[in-house]
């Protein structure tokens, strides 16, 4: 078990109804510039909740963040949000809506070029925050990072503070039920990659660790296909949710080694080519764990027992189909596993490389030693 510091200020509130917390967590008297996506919000209810529990604040609304939310966007909601001298942010839909609005946080109480903020400039001041979830994926409710997508220069770019943790979090299971199938899909896989890339390194001493890891992927492998069978099923949908913010909230990854590579690799591939950012990291999670397989072997055979149950046979034929029983799953939340499916082959990897190394991905992985020849393998095994 490595030395570690723990801080986590984001107050949750889980369950049917939670919205009205609204009312009290948003300080009297507050100018909120109230955040959101593309218009789910207004199909499922959730606006009415928010519009109802805000009445006596002065609401200004901000709509229109896309999914992999985009600086010129986020420039405008953030001129907007001085303009109305907001000071208290509510974000209201999934982590592209609550990236984009710790962006705007900070950008909002910035005096220079906004862009110096995804530039790894250190966040110093930020408007306070606080979310209504709808999409259990990213974690983005209780953590302190955000990403950013730059689209002229086709970059993803994330920053982090402390300052950025939403000081509540709403989570409603209720939201999700009009989720389509193919955000269920990308939410439990993104929340299985989180676990996955705070377990599958090699052994640390950290049982609790390991078994809390398994514990989220059991139950994401448990209640993953029943919420695509069964939307509206609340218990499904409430353990979901608490799963998704629990794989990326900072406790699991207290102690043990990280290997946050499948992510890098994954980003690159949805700023070029606007895959899902979770349908990139199906495809990449199974090619990585194949390539990495004496790194990560001894963690890997304890995934294939603990996780998949695989017992028999010899270790590499464990290791093997532990690593197909997880392109299954994924298959079986209905996202694709191989890059062409998305219609990409080998001629695109030389630009995926070409932009890891602009950003400095050359030296990944948990010991450092994936540089850019070990994803341009992992990439010829994504095809
Ligand atoms: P998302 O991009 O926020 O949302 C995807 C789509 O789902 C949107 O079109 C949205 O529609 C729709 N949607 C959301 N809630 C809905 C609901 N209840 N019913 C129906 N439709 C709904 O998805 P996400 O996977 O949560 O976020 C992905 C972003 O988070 C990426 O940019 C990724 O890089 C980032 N990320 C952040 C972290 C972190 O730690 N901060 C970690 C991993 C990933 P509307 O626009 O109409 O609402
Ligand atoms: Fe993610």
């Amino acid at each position: 078990m490595r030395n570690f510091t723990f801080y986590n200020p984001t107050r949750i509130h889980f369950g049917e109804g939670q919205i009205a917390k609204l009312a009290r967590d948003v300080p009297a008297g507050s100018r909120v510039l109230v955040t959101h996506g593309g218009g789910s919000i207004f199909q499922n209810g959730v606006w009415q909740q928010v519009e109802e529990a805000l009445v006596g604040h002065q609401v200004t609304r901000f709509g229109g963040i896309e999914a992999n939310p985009q600086f010129d966007t986020l420039v405008k909601a953030t001129d907007l949000a001085r303009a109305e001298q907001c000071d208290f942010i509510v974000a209201v839909g999934g982590g592209s809506v609550i990236d984009g609005s710790k962006f705007i946080a900070a950008a909002a109480r910035h005096d220079g070029d906004p862009m110096e903020l995804l530039s790894g400039k250190r966040i110093t001041a930020a408007l306070p925050l606080g979310c209504v979830l709808t999409l259990a994926a990213t974690g983005s409710e209780s953590n302190p990072h955000g990403v950013v997508t730059h689209v002229a220069r086709q970059e993803k770019l994330s920053f982090s503070s402390a300052l950025l943790y939403p000081r509540f979090a709403i989570l409603d299971p209720r939201t999700t039920f009009s989720l389509p199938p193919r955000q269920i899909g990308n939410g439990v896989v993104d929340a299985f990659v989180h676990t996955i890339e705070q377990y599958l390194t090699y052994p640390a001493d950290a049982p609790l660790q390991d078994r809390y890891a398994e514990g989220l992927l059991l139950t994401l492998i448990e209640e993953g296909p029943k919420a695509l069978a069964n939307p509206e099923d609340y218990a499904v949908r409430a353990n979901l949710m608490w799963c998704a913010t629990q794989a990326l909230n900072g406790l699991l990854g207290c102690g043990v080694p990280q290997d946050w590579s499948t992510h890098m690799i994954g980003h690159e591939l949805t700023a070029i080519y606007h895959i899902d950012h979770a349908q990139t990291l199906a495809v990449v999670l199974p090619a990585l764990l194949a390539e990495r397989r004496v790194a990560k072997r001894d963690k890997l055979l304890q995934y294939a027992t603990r996780v998949w149950g695989l017992k028999e046979g010899d270790e590499e034929h464990r290791i093997d189909a532990a690593i197909q029983a997880t392109r299954d799953f994924f298959k079986r939340m209905g996202v694709p596993t191989r890059l062409r499916e998305h219609g990409l082959d080998a001629d695109v990897i030389p630009q995926v490389l070409a932009q890891l190394a602009r950003h400095g991905m050359t030296a990944l992985g948990e010991r450092r030693d994936l540089d850019l020849e070990a994803s341009e393998r992992i990439l010829l095994r994504a095809l």
